[in-house]
């Protein structure tokens, strides 16, 4: 049994959601579908969960939303009367919070899905549910999910959005019907999580960098959170936990070319029985490397602990910190450091006494993803010497403690050649 969910690309217009109903239509294991809101249908477009946070916040009026959701409900012919219904969430909504002012878009689209479907409607407020600090609870979810589906046939969820105990709507943060989907795919134990979007699947590197990159076939949850961390995003980073701890796949599919496989995330085992090394290439740019450097480090009982205790005292997460006999550099985002960085060195001298401390802006972070690369000799040495024929300075190296992935810093002008040197020598 599948769980589908379906992008705001997907069900942007009628005609989309057309395709929708037949992918549906064509697997009568499709059980349990969960939509997202009406998004952009060319690039210059407002996604109607903008729309309505701009409604909310009086930066735009409503008569946008009612006639982007009229003209779905009329083309796709439904009986259900869209207008009463719009004219009731605009109520709501001017007595409501942005919460429940940002979820109307999903609770509405999946009103129309299951319409066209001839599918039960089962709102997300009655079993996805968040404790009084806002935290998702899964575990509760889960079950009150499992309870209201079970025996029934098709079913549309709305994505994006629960209710604490008391009613109150509560919100994902965007892209949040990512992870509505796999909480469902988990509450039902779904054999695969099909997250139906707009592109074949999961890069190999950023088509922005990278000339027609190709789509990964299959990827690991530990690869996936690696690349997207470091930038590449197709998944809500969030939607992997509840599906990755069941063991449930999730296979990314375009809605625009269904008969395309397109990737498949599946537990870290699986993967490492291909013959590939590389699985992808991501990077981030934006980063500081701040050195320091104090004769006889190494022979210094709690350094590392004071220094970290000064980016924990500023509330800063560090990404690496590389480290040789007497120098330690902490790699940082440039987001955090803004506005701190004169005062963080100096506190960094207080607390060390160091006899240098160096700071080099303009960084860029590469991280070359495969599990393979554990078991494979010569890996360092094909990535490196790719590099060096570019004549790429690598600034920074770590070789993450699970092998899985090589990161490197580089100066942010060789970013882009860097990651194309890197994708030709292992991808291409
Ligand atoms: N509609 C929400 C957003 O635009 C959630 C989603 O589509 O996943 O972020």
């Amino acid at each position: 049994m599948k769980v589908c969910k379906f992008g705001g690309s997907s069900m942007a217009d009628a005609s989309s959601v057309k395709r929708v109903v037949d992918i549906i239509g064509a697997d009568e294991e499709r059980k349990y579908v969960v939509a997202s809101a009406p998004g952009k249908r060319f690039p210059s477009d407002v996604k109607i969960t903008d729309a309505l946070y701009g409604y909310f916040l009086k930066k735009n009026d409503f008569c946008d939303i009612e006639e982007r959701f009229t003209q779905i409900a009329d083309e796709l012919n439904v009986s259900f009367d869209i207008r009463s219904a719009l004219d009731g969430v605009k109520r709501a909504i001017d007595i409501g919070t942005s919460d429940f002012a940002a979820s109307r878009g999903e609770y509405l689209s999946a009103l129309l899905l299951a319409k066209k479907l001839g599918a039960e409607f089962v709102d997300s407020a009655d079993c996805i549910r968040f404790d009084e600090k806002g935290e998702l609870m899964l575990e509760k979810s889960k079950s009150l999910i499992a309870k209201r589906l079970d025996g029934v046939k098709l079913a549309v969820i709305p994505g994006f959005y629960g209710a604490s105990e008391d009613g109150k709507i509560k919100t994902f943060s965007r892209g949040g019907s990512d992870i509505t989907g796999a909480i469902v795919a988990s509450a039902v134990k779904a054999d695969i999580y099909e997250n139906w979007t707009d592109v074949d699947g999961f890069l190999s590197a950023d088509p922005k960098i990278v000339n027609s990159p190709k789509v990964i076939d299959a990827l690991s949850y530990k690869e996936l959170r690696e690349l997207a961390y470091m930038g590449a995003n197709v998944l809500h980073p969030d939607a992997i936990f509840p599906v990755r701890s069941m063991k449930i796949p999730i296979n990314i599919k375009n809605t625009f070319n269904p008969f395309f496989k397109g990737t498949m995330i599946v537990p870290d085992s699986r993967v490492r029985r291909t013959k590939r090394v590389v699985t992808g290439v991501a990077g981030r740019t934006g980063v500081t490397l701040i050195n320091i450097e104090k004769e006889m480090m190494n022979r210094e009982i709690g350094f590392g602990r004071r220094v970290l205790s000064v980016f924990e005292e500023e509330g800063i997460s560090f990404e690496h910190i590389p480290s040789g006999i007497d120098t330690l550099s902490i790699v940082i985002c440039d987001e955090y450091l803004s506005g701190k960085r004169s005062k963080i060195v100096a506190k960094l001298k207080a607390v060390t006494n160091a006899d240098k401390i160096e700071v080099h802006e303009g960084l860029s972070l590469i991280a070359t993803v495969g599990h393979n690369m554990a078991s494979r000799q010569g890996t360092a040495a094909t990535l490196f010497s790719a590099l060096a024929q570019k004549h790429i300075n690598v600034r920074m190296i770590d070789l993450g403690s699970s092998e899985l992935n090589i990161i490197i810093g580089v100066d942010t002008f060789d970013y882009e050649k860097a990651i194309n040197a890197i994708y030709q020598a292992f991808v291409e």
